[in-house]
């Protein structure tokens, strides 16, 4: 790993030029950037939320930590490292099953986001079903 620290620098807005070796994080946007530390160059963003990054401070040290590893598999350098209180930590390649975990995740999400669709489709049917059974009823009747 060619970056091995990162300060961390709170502002506002992550800027739109960031520089080697600062983790870039506003708080009020949720987000944190930094760009990737194997010295690729790619801009790496870190959203903040219970679904995907935490950011554990350490306001007696002054560090920041971030949780889970930053796997950027996305891109051609696919460097895989952990930041641990400002330390950049090697977390090894990325194992094809340790990427296959994270694509299964989120094409859980999006099946379950299918499946309550499909449901309230499902039961706007069953509503059309019961209205045409009961028309069927009223013409048998007539
Ligand atoms: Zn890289």
């Amino acid at each position: 790993m060619k970056i091995k620290k990162l300060r961390p620098e709170f502002l506002q807005n992550v800027p739109d030029e960031l520089s080697e070796g600062v983790l870039y994080i506003s708080e009020e946007f949720a987000t944190a950037g930094h760009l990737c530390c194997c010295g690729c160059g790619e801009e790496i963003f870190t959203p903040l939320n219970q679904a995907q990054w935490r950011l554990i401070k350490n306001e007696r040290t002054g560090t920041v930590s971030l949780y889970p590893s930053i796997g950027n598999w996305k891109y051609p350098c696919q460097s895989h490292y952990w930041i641990d209180k400002n330390v950049v930590k090697d977390a090894g390649p990325m194992s094809n099953r340790t990427i296959e975990n994270v694509i299964k995740r989120d094409r859980r999400d999006k099946d379950k986001y299918i499946k309550e669709h499909n449901q309230e489709a499902r039961d706007h049917e069953d509503n059309r079903g019961y209205i045409s059974r009961f028309v069927r009823w009223f013409l048998d009747k007539w």
